[in-house]
C-alpha cells in the first residue's frame, strides 16, 4: 500500500532538554518542526542539579523563565563540597560574593520529570509538533544526505517523515548517533558507575546553603546529595568501575553500605527514610562513562546533548551541555534555512563550539579529581592526572567562591553590561559589585584558564540572552569563525574591523 510520507523542515529525535531547546528555537522562526519522543512525559531522568546559564540564558531564550520560576524548584546558589585535603566542607557560590546575590547568580535543583515536561510543553506552545510514544528506528538517506526518519507509534504503526534536517537528541541510550558516521570514543579517565535512590526527610544544610548540591568524596568515590524539595533528596554514589562489586547484589544493601562509608551524607540521612514507591521508589544503576563521538554532524543530520558526548556528572554540566548544544545547532539550522550561511560553515561552527565547551569541562573535571581526598586509596590514585600541574587548585575554595557567572573578564560583554546598567535598575547593583570585585581583588585563579573557561561560554550565552543587542558585538571564538546574531538565534560572519 502506498504510504504517505509526511514532510517537515526539521525532525528532532528525543524530547529531553537538548531536543526541546532545539525544537523550540527553530519553531520560533516559523519552521515546521516535529519532535518525536519515545516515552510519554512526565518520565524519569537523572541529572537534577543545574547551572545558571541554563536557567538565565537558555530558558530565557525559550520564553519559559516565568514558568520555571513558578514551579517551586529549590534555588541552587552553588555547591558545597567535602572534597580535597581537609575534612571541612567548602562552598562554591555562583554569585560574586556569598553575601551578595545578583539576579542571575543561581540555578535550580529540579525533578527532571517536571523540568523536562515544562520544556517539551513549551516547545509545543511555540509551534513544534510533539508526538510522544513515538520511537525513531532509523534515518532515511538521499545519497550523502540524511533526509528523514522512520518511526514507530504506540500501535506499532511505522511512519516515514522527510525533513531537511534530522537532529539526534535521543540521549545516551539510543544508537541513532551512529548514522552520523564516526565512532564513540570513551574516556580512559572517567569510567564510573552510579548507584542512586531517593530519601524523605534527610537533613538540610544551614542557610544560605540549604539549596546547594552537596558532594562528598570518600575512599571508593563520591556521593551527591541534592535537595529536590523541603523533604525529598536525591542521593547517589559514583564508584569507579573496578569497584563494581560494591554495587552488585541487593541494591538497597549496596547503597546502605556505601552510605556507611561516608561522614556527612551518613549523618544527613540518619533520620531519613528511603522512598519505595512511585518514580523515586527504585534504586537505579547507571554507567556514567564519559564519551564523545568523532563526528557531530553530516549533511542533513546533527547530534546534540548526550547523543554527541557526555562528561562525568560531578560539576552538573550535563543539562548545560545539552541545552547549549541545542542552541548552537538551532543557530546553524536557522541560518541555513534562512539562506544566511552555508551548511558547512554553520555546522562546523556548531561542532567546534560544542567540542570546545565539552573539553573545557573535561579538563576542569580532571583538575577537580586531582584534588584527592586520600592519596593512598586506589580510587584517588587512579584518578591522579600525571600531566596535571594545577597546583593552585588547593585554594580552589576561596577562588571559586567569588566567581561570577554574569561575566568576569568578558571583555565586550562586560562593557555591554555597564551600558545596560544605565537602563536597568534591576542589574545595577550586581554590575557595580561585579566591577568592583574585578578591579580590587581579582584572584589569580580567575586568570587560570581552566576555571575561567569553564564559566566563560555559559556566561556569554546568558549575557546575550538577557541583554540582546545591548550585549554588543562578539568576537569569533575561533579565527575566521562565526559569531551569534544580536538575538542569539542565528550565526553571522563577524563584521570586518
Ligand atoms: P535525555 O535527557 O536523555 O533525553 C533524551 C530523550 O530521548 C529521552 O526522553 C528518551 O526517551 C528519548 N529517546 C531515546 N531514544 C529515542 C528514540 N529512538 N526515539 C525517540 N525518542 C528517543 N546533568 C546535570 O546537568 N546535572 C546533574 O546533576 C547530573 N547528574 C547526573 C548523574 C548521573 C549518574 C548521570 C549518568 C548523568 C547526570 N547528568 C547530570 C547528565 C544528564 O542526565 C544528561 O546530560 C542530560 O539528561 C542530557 O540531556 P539530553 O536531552 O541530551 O538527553
Amino acid at each position: 500500500s502506498a504510504v504517505k510520507e509526511e514532510e517537515f523542515d526539521v525532525v528532532v529525535v528525543g524530547g529531553g532538554p537538548a531536543g526541546s531547546t532545539l525544537g523550540t528555537l527553530v519553531a520560533m522562526q516559523g519552521h515546521r518542526v516535529l519532535i518525536l519522543e519515545k516515552e510519554t512525559f512526565p518520565r524519569y531522568q537523572i541529572g537534577e542539579s543545574l547551572l545558571p546559564s541554563t536557567i538565565h540564558g537558555i530558558c530565557h531564550l525559550l520564553g519559559v523563565s516565568e514558568e520555571i520560576a513558578k514551579a517551586g524548584f529549590p534555588r541552587k546558589k552553588g555547591g558545597t563540597f567535602r572534597w580535597g585535603s581537609g575534612s571541612t566542607p567548602w562552598n562554591f557560590s555562583f554569585s560574586v560574593s556569598p553575601k551578595i546575590s545578583g539576579p542571575t547568580s543561581f540555578a535550580y535543583q529540579v525533578e527532571r520529570s517536571k523540568f523536562d515536561k515544562i520544556l517539551l510543553d513549551n516547545a509545543a506552545r511555540k509551534g513544534a509538533e510533539v508526538r510522544q510514544n513515538s520511537t525513531v528506528l532509523d534515518v532515511l538517506e538521499d545519497g550523502e544526505r540524511v533526509a528523514g526518519v522512520v518511526y514507530r507509534d504506540a500501535d506499532a504503526g511505522e511512519h516515514r517523515v522527510r525533513a531537511k534536517y534530522v537532529v539526534d537528541g535521543s540521549g545516551n541510550t539510543s544508537s541513532l548517533y551512529k548514522r552520523v558516521g564516526g565512532t564513540r570514543e570513551y574516556s580512559e579517565f572517567f569510567r564510573s558507575l552510579a548507584l542512586f535512590g531517593y530519601f524523605e526527610n534527610g537533613a538540610r544544610m544551614a542557610e544560605p546553603f540549604s539549596g546547594n548540591i552537596f558532594c562528598e568524596a570518600f575512599p571508593s568515590g563520591w556521593f551527591w546529595y541534592i535537595p529536590l524539595s523541603d523533604t525529598l533528596t536525591s542521593v547517589g554514589a559514583v564508584v569507579r568501575r573496578e569497584d563494581a562489586a560494591k554495587i552488585q547484589g541487593d541494591p538497597e544493601t549496596a547503597l546502605n553500605n556505601l552510605i556507611a562509608e561516608t561522614g556527612t551524607v551518613k549523618n544527613y540521612l540518619a533520620d531519613a527514610s528511603r522512598v519505595t514507591t512511585g518514580q523515586y521508589g527504585e534504586i537505579r544503576v547507571r554507567k556514567d562513562y564519559s564519551y564523545r563521538n568523532t563526528s557531530f554532524w553530516r549533511p542533513g543530520m546533527v547530534l546534540i546533548g548526550d547523543a554527541a558526548c557526555f562528561v562525568d556528572p560531578v560539576f552538573s554540566s550535563g543539562v548545560h551541555l545539552a541545552t547549549y548544544s541545542g542552541l548552537l545547532a538551532a543557530r546553524s539550522i536557522n541560518s541555513v534555512l534562512a539562506g544566511r550561511i552555508d551548511e558547512k560553515s554553520a555546522f562546523d561552527e556548531c561542532e567546534a563550539r560544542y567540542r570546545r565547551e565539552y573539553s573545557v569541562f573535561y579538563e576542569f573535571l580532571m583538575s577537580f579529581y586531582d584534588m584527592h581526598v586520600d592519596e593512598s586509596s586506589y580510587f584517588w590514585s587512579a584518578k591522579k592526572v600525571t600531566s596535571s600541574s594545577h597546583t593552585e587548585l588547593e585554594s580552589f575554595v576561596e577562588l571559586v567562591a567569588g566567581m561570577s557567572t554574569t561575566g568576569f573578564e568578558l571583555g565586550g560583554a562586560e562593557a555591554a553590561a555597564l551600558r545596560f546598567k544605565e537602563n536597568s535598575t534591576e542589574f545595577a547593583d550586581a554590575i557595580d559589585t561585579m566591577t568592583a570585585q574585578n578591579e580590587s581583588n581579582m584572584s589569580p585563579l580567575f586568570r587560570s584558564a581552566v576555571v575561567r573557561q569553564a564559566m566563560q561560554e555559559g556566561a556569554q550565552v546568558q549575557t546575550r540572552a538577557q541583554l540582546g543587542e545591548d550585549a554588543g558585538d562578539e568576537s569569533p571564538l575561533f579565527d575566521g569563525g562565526l559569531v551569534a546574531s544580536e538575538d542569539g538565534l542565528f550565526w553571522e560572519r563577524s563584521a570586518p574591523r
